[in-house]
């Protein structure tokens, strides 16, 4: 594997070289928030932030997307293209924790039997800078418990680590050694460097101080469909689907057309299985009648269904959702519960 050591006051330099040949998406601050933006020529990014508030899974997976347009005409519909390709671009900044989130979104939108040309398209023509948490930011953050670690490489084509006065770039990916050419006078990491990395690894990996069973509550999951301990957990949920929308691993969409006149186009767009609608078929039967059943599914999914097809937990331990629930549900104590029934 490539490595590099590059002295902190030069990382905003490399990347303002490489948006001047690519969009280079990253974090910046507006107002109170940390939102991952184009960054506009000679801008450069934020590196010290916690995390930003919402997750970055929308450049793969956009808040809502054209799949086609149409036209009708006097010989028949006229189809047209799906959204725009997309271009050569670079995420910079992804925390460990969401570019974990990106792996768990292959495995859904990328099957040998269902192939999401949307997803694939933007995520292999994106090369992931991952900036490990040297300092876990939040008490929150549970990474460790769902297969993560705070400076873990899953989903990153470069991973940066914070070393002293330095940053350790390790080129994960032969997506990510495309980038080296900007790395240039940057020189390889030597041992101590490697050494040192590895210690701030552990350290960093013991600073998570908020564990959970998740790994433990599958088993218990497979027979407790009917337990009334479901009556419990979701009298306070506002079902406003905050905690799906900012969930980097939440990825429920619809579709729907919208028609003026002749030409019409079809759109998918986010949607969570924390809204009563969700489920509503046509005929006005809802098979989840309440909240009770939306939480249960929201529990299940990630710690049952998703293990099941894909033998991973969709959850990377984030902490948004616990962070930004406006009642205060706490998925950690949920998980905490269903481990002891
Ligand atoms: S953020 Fe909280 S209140 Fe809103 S849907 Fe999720 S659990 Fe319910
Ligand atoms: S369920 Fe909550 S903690 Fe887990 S990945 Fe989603 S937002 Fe983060």
């Amino acid at each position: 594997m490539e490595t590099r050591l590059i002295n902190k006051d030069k990382l905003a330099g490399i990347v303002g070289k490489i948006a001047e040949d690519m969009p280079v998406f990253a974090p910046v601050k507006e107002e109170d928030n940390v939102l991952f933006k184009q960054l506009e020529k000679g801008q450069a990014p934020l590196i010290s932030f916690a995390n930003s508030k919402n997750a970055p899974k929308n450049f793969f997976f956009p808040h809502s997307e054209r799949m086609m347009k149409y036209t009708r005409t006097e010989q028949g519909m006229v189809f047209a293209g799906a959204a725009e390709d997309a271009k050569e671009s670079v995420l910079f900044g992804v925390r460990p924790c969401d570019a974990h989130s990106y792996l768990l979104l292959d495995m859904l939108f990328d099957q040998e039997k269902y192939r999401d040309s949307f997803y694939i398209d933007k995520r292999e023509k994106t090369v992931v800078i991952s900036l490990a948490c040297v300092h876990p930011p939040y008490t929150t953050c549970f990474c460790t418990s769902v297969d993560g670690s705070p400076t873990a490489a899953d989903g990153a084509d470069i991973l940066l680590t914070e070393i002293g006065t330095d940053y350790l770039a390790e080129f994960i990916t032969a997506k990510g050694e495309k980038l080296l050419k900007y790395f240039a006078d940057a020189p390889k990491a030597d041992d101590k460097a490697l050494d040192a990395k590895k210690a701030i690894a552990e350290k960093a990996a013991q600073e998570i101080k908020s564990h959970i069973p998740a790994k433990a509550v599958k088993p218990i999951l497979d027979v407790n469909f009917e337990n009334p301990f479901w009556n419990t957990i979701h009298q306070k949920c506002l079902a406003c689907g905050t905690c799906t929308y900012l969930c980097p691993t939440c990825h429920c969409f619809d579709i729907s057309d919208e028609v003026k006149g002749n030409d019409g186009i079809r759109l998918r767009n986010w949607d969570s299985c924390m809204f009563p609608l969700f489920t509503k078929e046509t005929s006005g039967h809802n098979p989840r009648t309440s909240q009770k059943e939306r939480w249960r599914q929201r529990a299940m999914h990630k710690f049952k269904y998703f293990v099941d097809n894909f033998n991973a937990i969709a959850c990377v331990g984030c902490g948004r959702c616990v962070m930004y629930c406006p009642v205060n549900i706490d998925i950690r104590k949920i998980v905490e519960d269903i481990s002891k029934l």
